[in-house]
């Protein structure tokens, strides 16, 4: 997970969260299975998570993310926050692996959020690298609140799952190829920045 710079509001989101939201919340209280929508202004508001994220899932990192049309995840879970629903900073952009968190969000674990002040990749994470895979582990010389913090993200998203793993070594091995061939990118361009040297 990168650190992510929180971009301007959408206007939409701007003039209306605090309305949209408290919708919401009473139409859940009525009906428990109220569909959430988004007032008309998904692309809108996809687009700036998208150029916020730069095309990166805010959480895994993988990049490019399929063109689902479901890429914008609620840090905290709409139907538990149903406040928070159209708050722009708890909207991210992400790819459906890690969407599948759902409603799954124990606030007294504080999972890491991205875009949280002084939030670094290598404060929290080291990672492992074998010959197969690179595993995400909370970093052992932080204090024990802060590892938990970080395990408490690694299970959330699942960045262990999926075949992620495999993944990442599979990317840093071309990245390493680009490198020896003079071939290498910028680095926003690559999968998993976080691992690459
Ligand atoms: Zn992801």
């Amino acid at each position: 997970m990168m650190k992510s710079e929180r971009t301007n509001s959408p206007q939409s989101l701007k003039e209306h969260s605090k309305k949209w939201g408290r919708e919401y919340k009473g139409n859940l209280a009525v009906n428990l299975g109220y569909s959430f929508h988004w007032h008309n202004r998904y692309d809108e508001i996809e687009k700036a998570l998208f150029d916020m994220a730069d095309n990166h899932c805010s959480f895994c990192d993988i990049r490019p993310l399929k063109a689902s049309g479901a890429t914008i995840e609620h840090f905290r879970p709409k139907k538990t926050f149903p406040l928070l629903a159209y708050v722009w900073a708890n909207l991210f952009y992400a790819c459906s692996n890690c969407q599948k968190k759902g409603k799954r969000f124990d606030p007294t674990c504080k999972p890491l959020k991205p875009d949280q002040f002084n939030y670094s990749f290598n404060y929290y994470f080291i990672f492992i690298e074998t010959v197969e895979e690179i595993l995400l582990k909370p970093n052992p010389a932080r204090s024990p609140e802060e590892q938990k913090r970080a395990d408490e993200t690694i299970k959330l998203y699942g960045l262990n799952k999926f075949a992620r793993p495999e993944a990442r070594k599979a990317e840093l091995e071309d990245y390493r190829e680009d490198v020896k061939l003079g071939k290498n990118k910028n680095k926003k361009y690559y999968s998993y920045r976080f691992i690459l040297e």
